[in-house]
């Protein structure tokens, strides 16, 4: 086995990994990827090769209970499987890098100090990123680790983008629009020339809808705004996470609903969205499937909402040259696809309705005067393409 780098997403409950290989000459190439899930509670490891083959799946002892015992338990798996494989390096997803971080970093001791003080911004998602850091340092004191943040492709941006309007002593502390899904944003930036060289430079809208959702608006390929932002609450509906709500609403819950703010936080990451308004599930394949009257009421104030921030973002933009769907529901459901570009045809948009029922790549008509399309994402190969980067392997 070649050496390889080892790509990590660690959550509150699972660590995703992806193996990439290095062929001589060419780019990264994926060997293997899988998880971890039911971390403190009933672990389990699942992995597959890049063609869907199943490498791997197995309860794992409940004495996997945190990032630590999680990489152990990893680490095992990919000593049997690449043996005489040496890991050139470590790259995380880590959900905050704050104003400062506007690109991958290699981790160092001050690195990982400042990435800890961005915690409160980010207190369900950046502990967890940063006790995976810790654990690999511990078990691997002498591989190189890249973070790569999802806030990094939105610096940059104009300043009423990322302007939160609130008292200046407040905005101090660092409350900013900082949006998210950026390493998506990136990959479907870094491919565009590629795969629809005709908006590649020109104002394009990015929809990443899957159980998280965003928009992005780039002017020839890099953000100009983003429908997600002080935290990756705003913005579109999502599964289990309202988008937008009326400050007042939250208000409200405090004062005359005397809730605490963990029930608020639990509410408002957890228990709204689609899962909320419909009563039956957070899973768009499951609303769609479903004739009951709140499962429609979803899906319709799901279209709804992108349809409107995709209004909102052209009018940021200036107009609009193409559409570029990804993530689960993007990539997947030509239905919901279908009904966002009918409540977005004002904007010029025409469907081929094969081309959407086969996926795309290209599902707008030829002569539609906004082109729409669907480019699956990569996350964890904009992860492994940064940390050789910066590690200087390629
Ligand atoms: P992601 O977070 O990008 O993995 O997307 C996950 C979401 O994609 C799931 O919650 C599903 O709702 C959605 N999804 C995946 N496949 C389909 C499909 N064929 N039709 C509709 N939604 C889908």
């Amino acid at each position: 086995m070649d050496d390889y780098v080892l790509v990590l997403n660690a959550g509150s409950s699972s660590l995703k990994f992806s193996v990439y290989g290095r062929p001589a000459g060419t780019g990264w190439r994926l060997e293997s990827r899988g998880q971890i899930e039911g971390i403190g509670t009933a672990p389990q490891f699942s992995a597959k090769d890049s063609n869907g083959v199943v490498l791997g799946k197995t309860k794992l002892d409940a004495a996997v209970r945190d990032a630590r015992t999680a990489l152990e338990s990893l680490a095992g798996w990919l000593a049997g499987r690449y043996q005489g494989g040496r890991v050139l390096g470590v790259g995380h997803r880590v959900v905050h890098g704050g104003a400062k971080f506007a690109g991958p970093t290699i981790v160092t001791p001050q690195v990982l100090g400042e990435l800890r003080e961005l915690i409160p911004l980010a207190p369900l998602h950046q502990p967890y990123n940063l006790a995976a850091i810790d654990a690999v340092a511990e078990r691997l004191p002498d591989v190189p680790q890249v973070a790569c943040f999802d806030t990094s492709f939105h610096r940059g941006q104009p300043a009423v983008a990322e302007l939160v309007p609130l008292p200046k002593h407040i905005r101090d502390t660092g409350v900013q629009r900082y949006g998210f899904h950026g390493l998506s944003y990136e990959y479907i930036a870094s491919v565009l020339p590629e795969s629809a060289p005709e908006i590649a430079n020109g104002r394009v809208l990015v929809a990443h809808l899957g159980s998280g959702a965003s928009l992005c608006a780039m002017k020839d390929r890099r953000s100009v705004d983003s429908s997600f932002g002080f935290t990756a609450v705003d913005g579109l509906c999502m599964g289990t996470r309202p988008g937008s709500v009326d400050p007042g609403v939250i208000l409200y819950l405090f004062q005359n609903l005397g809730l605490s703010a963990k029930e608020v936080e639990t509410i408002l990451y957890k228990k709204s969205g689609l899962l909320a308004i419909s009563g039956i599930s957070n899973d768009m394949r499951d609303l769609l499937g479903s004739a009951e009257p709140p499962a429609r009421l979803a899906v319709d104030y799901f279209v709804y909402r992108v349809a409107k921030e995709i209004g909102a973002l052209s009018a940021v933009l200036g107009g609009l040259d193409g559409l570029v769907f990804t993530a689960g529901i993007g990539e997947n459901s030509a239905e919901v696809r279908r009904r966002i570009c009918a409540a977005s045809a004002w904007l010029g948009i025409e469907l081929d309705a094969g081309a959407n029922e086969r996926n795309g790549p290209r599902i707008s008509r030829a002569g539609s005067r906004v082109s729409a399309w669907v480019i699956p994402t990569n996350e964890e190969l904009m992860i492994a393409r940064h940390t050789g980067r910066l590690l200087g392997l390629i």
